[in-house]
């Protein structure tokens, strides 16, 4: 049984919809990632999952049982937000222990289940600290702590490594997925960052302007991306698109002629991911480096072609004002239909180590 399910969820606010119809399952002790742009309806999802909004249509369920009428007090789930808010007069002890005082549970049991939230989370030698005398990350360990000692069987997560400064946010990450795997409990995660998507989720959701676009493991959006949108949203630098059409054996496109793959007919879109393609003295594209991002000996090059922008890997020395030549490792392509709404082809998967 999964453990969260959602069928056919809709909600506006006003005349805007902006969850369109989405369904979904969370199954019990995973890690799902929702991921997508501003704006496309993530933290409203995790707001009706949570009981704080109500949907207009659909049906949301736990365990089976329908919850659209539970309030959220009573859904058994905790909500770690991107801004969290401590209590500043409160030491980190009695910020855990708050929350449980109000739910009248034992003192015995109230030490308990500070302690051991706090050993998780390794701030036991901090407890007696103000928030204050804390650091972003540990003050946001205190909010995680606050939800844990609750032990709700369901996590939602907001962005709650978004105001993070980027080391922090790193190690911040690991220890989510260190507890995700300690606790065996099932979360929920919400960010708009792919890495984090793609580091931490068993699954990952991509939404887009309220609909779902694709659901699976990370590997699995990043290899076979089911349209443009996954395509281009998971990967980085963005997977490259060129309109090309087939001609006989051959896909053709501005400026480059490409092997036809058997799914190829008609009009299309090529897909190649810039890992996949290399600079050199041969290839069948040919365009200026415009940019250069050097990670070190490689990196990514910009580069202007006759069928549009497009970024490929290089080794050693390039410049930018180069004209060079740029040749996809083996067999590359994706191919979607003209409008991206739809995958037709994905490189064999043999090639993925
Ligand atoms: P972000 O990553 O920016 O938080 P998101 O995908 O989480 O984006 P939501 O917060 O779900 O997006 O918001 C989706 C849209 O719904 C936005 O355009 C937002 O302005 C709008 N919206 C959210 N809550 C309300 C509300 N209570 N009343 C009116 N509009 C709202």
């Amino acid at each position: 049984m999964s453990a969260v399910k959602l069928a056919g969820i809709r909600k506006s606010f006003g005349d805007n919809e902006i969850v369109k119809g989405v369904d979904l399952e969370i199954h019990t002790g995973e890690f799902l990632v929702m991921v997508g742009p501003s704006g496309c309806g993530k933290t409203t999802l995790l707001r009706l999952i949570a009981g704080l909004e109500q949907c207009d249509a659909g049906e949301i369920s736990f365990d089976g049982q329908r919850v659209n009428e539970v309030p959220p007090r009573d859904r058994d789930v905790g909500m770690v937000f991107q801004s969290y808010a401590l209590y500043p007069h409160l030491t980190v002890r009695e910020n855990l222990a708050f929350g449980l005082m109000l739910r009248k549970l034992p003192p015995a049991e109230i030490t308990t289940r500070v302690n051991e939230a706090a050993a998780l989370l390794e701030l036991s030698a901090l407890l007696d600290r103000k928030p204050k005398a804390l650091s972003g990350g540990q003050r946001q360990r205190v909010a995680m702590g606050r939800v844990i000692v609750r032990r709700p069987k369901l996590f939602l997560f907001d962005e709650p490594l978004s105001n993070l400064d980027t080391s922090l946010r790193v190690a911040m990450r690991g220890e989510l997925a260190r507890l995700h795997r300690r606790l065996g409990v099932t979360m929920l995660y919400v960010t708009h960052d792919q890495v984090e998507a793609m580091t931490l989720a068993s699954r990952v959701a991509v939404f887009n302007e309220g609909v779902l676009q694709q659901l699976g493991p990370p590997l699995e959006l990043y290899h076979r991306p089911a349209n443009r949108f996954v395509a281009t949203f998971l990967g980085s630098p963005s997977m490259n698109i060129l309109p090309a059409r087939r001609d006989g054996a051959l896909l053709k496109g501005e400026g480059f002629t490409l092997p036809a793959p058997a799914e190829a007919a008609g009009e299309l879109l090529v897909g190649l991911r810039p890992q996949e393609l290399r600079i050199g003295a041969e290839g069948p594209f040919s365009g200026e480096i415009e940019a250069v991002e050097r990670l070190g000996f490689d990196g990514f090059a910009f580069l202007k072609t006759a069928a549009g922008p497009l970024v490929a890997r290089f080794e050693g020395l390039v410049e930018v004002g180069q004209t060079v030549r740029v040749q996809p490792l083996g067999d590359a392509t994706h191919l979607f239909t003209p409008d991206g709404t739809k995958a037709l082809r994905h490189p064999p998967a043999e090639r993925k180590a």
